[in-house]
């Protein structure tokens, strides 16, 4: 099994200043300067554990590349685009007031998006069977308009409209399992149903009052957005049930051409900014789930972008499992952390219904023989 693997130093080189976290630092109302929640340490850390424990050398390193202002302008509009390129010699901020970017960030954000399309690609010229992504700026908040929640620029969804007209995919299943809504996901095919966009998150975190169950595509679309709102301490348990009663299902219904994972760890038992109980263990199995589904869906294809996940020491190991699985190693890397035995680990009664009202609108996601024409079923067009 062949996995590809993108990492650029660069990604590392977006500024996100001097925030407290979330808080612009400012002496006046006694902020002091510290560093952004969104910082290069724990994506940066993820690599050099890929290094430093050899999973490296099991993998296909694959070079990123910029992505062009065409390949941007399928997914946002000419005004965001400008905006954030009129910023790009001073920095400034992607939108929302939160998504701090310094100079040059833009030419990262860029190459972030290439990472992500140079993988899909990959792995659709079966270059390689199955790739992991490890880019930042994050990407799965932005909506076409503007920059949101510490992203610049939607990733994958790019990557996605990229990849269906360049190599004319019909059918992709975004599987957000970030712990914030993928708001920016949902927003872009909200009408397409060639593009199943689940999203599994901690019940109104972020964006706030977003990613209810009820919000759900429309048009053509109707359906092919299924959100999964979790009770915050969620753990293994959970997630797992959700997985094996929600995702897989519906995936199994939808029988798309490739899985695409927005693979967040923000849902990890550690991180600052939510309240989920996930360790490496719990995205060790998540990842196997994934990658069963794609061998019997889609020859293997799947392709994990980086999101979130903040909490320096513990998402390298959370992410590290995942690529693991993606390379088909058996012996996982010892998890030093060892929170698999935190009270309520396993599936609560009040996560179950949660999961339930998720798992009764399964149904009405329908495979490619459904009876409407794909519209997407031509040649593909001129890149
Ligand atoms: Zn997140």
């Amino acid at each position: 099994m062949a996995t590809g693997y993108v990492y650029h130093e660069l990604y590392g080189w977006h500024d996100t200043g001097t925030h407290a976290g979330l808080v612009p630092a400012d002496p006046r109302r006694g902020v002091q300067p510290f560093r952004h929640f969104e910082n290069p340490e724990a994506k940066r850390r993820v690599h050099e554990l890929v290094v430093a424990t050899g999973l490296l050398d099991k993998l296909t390193r694959l070079a990123p590349r910029p992505a062009t202002d065409d390949e941007i302008l399928l997914v946002h509009t000419p005004g965001h685009l400008q905006r954030l390129t009129d910023a790009n010699d001073t920095g400034g901020d992607a939108g929302d007031g939160g998504s701090p970017f310094g100079r040059g960030s833009l030419d990262i954000a860029r190459l972030a998006i290439g990472g992500v399309v140079r993988s899909v690609e990959a792995v659709l010229d079966q270059e390689v069977d199955n790739a992991y992504a490890l880019i930042r700026p994050p990407g799965h908040h932005a909506v076409p308009d503007s920059g949101m929640g510490f992203c610049m620029l939607a990733n994958i969804a790019i990557a996605v409209q990229a990849a269906r007209r360049t190599r004319g995919v019909g059918r992709i299943a975004v599987v957000d399992i970030d712990v914030h809504h993928g708001n920016g996901t949902q927003t872009v095919f909200w009408e397409d149903r060639d593009v199943l966009a689940l999203s599994l998150h901690q019940d109104r975190v972020f964006p706030p009052n977003s990613g209810f169950v009820t919000e759900r595509g429309a048009g053509e679309g109707f359906g092919y957005t299924l959100n999964l709102p979790l009770p915050p301490g969620t753990g293994t348990g959970g997630y797992l049930e959700a997985m094996r009663r929600v995702v897989l299902p519906a995936l199994h219904r939808y029988r798309p051409d490739l899985i695409m994972v927005a693979a967040g760890f923000d849902a990890n038992a550690l991180d600052p900014l939510a309240r989920m109980m996930l360790t490496p263990r719990g995205y060790r199995e998540i990842a196997r789930m994934l990658v069963d589904a794609a061998a019997e869906l889609c020859d293997g294809r799947i392709v994990c972008a980086h999101e979130g996940g903040y909490d320096e020491a513990y998402v390298p190991f959370c992410a590290h499992a995942v690529i693991e699985v993606l390379a088909g190693v058996e012996e996982p890397f010892p998890d030093p952390f060892r929170f698999d035995n935190l009270g309520q680990q396993e599936l609560q009664p009040h996560q179950e219904a949660a999961i339930e009202a998720a798992e009764e609108l399964v149904d009405d996601i329908c495979g490619p023989d459904a009876g409407q024409p794909a519209p997407h079923d031509g040649p593909p067009l001129p890149g």
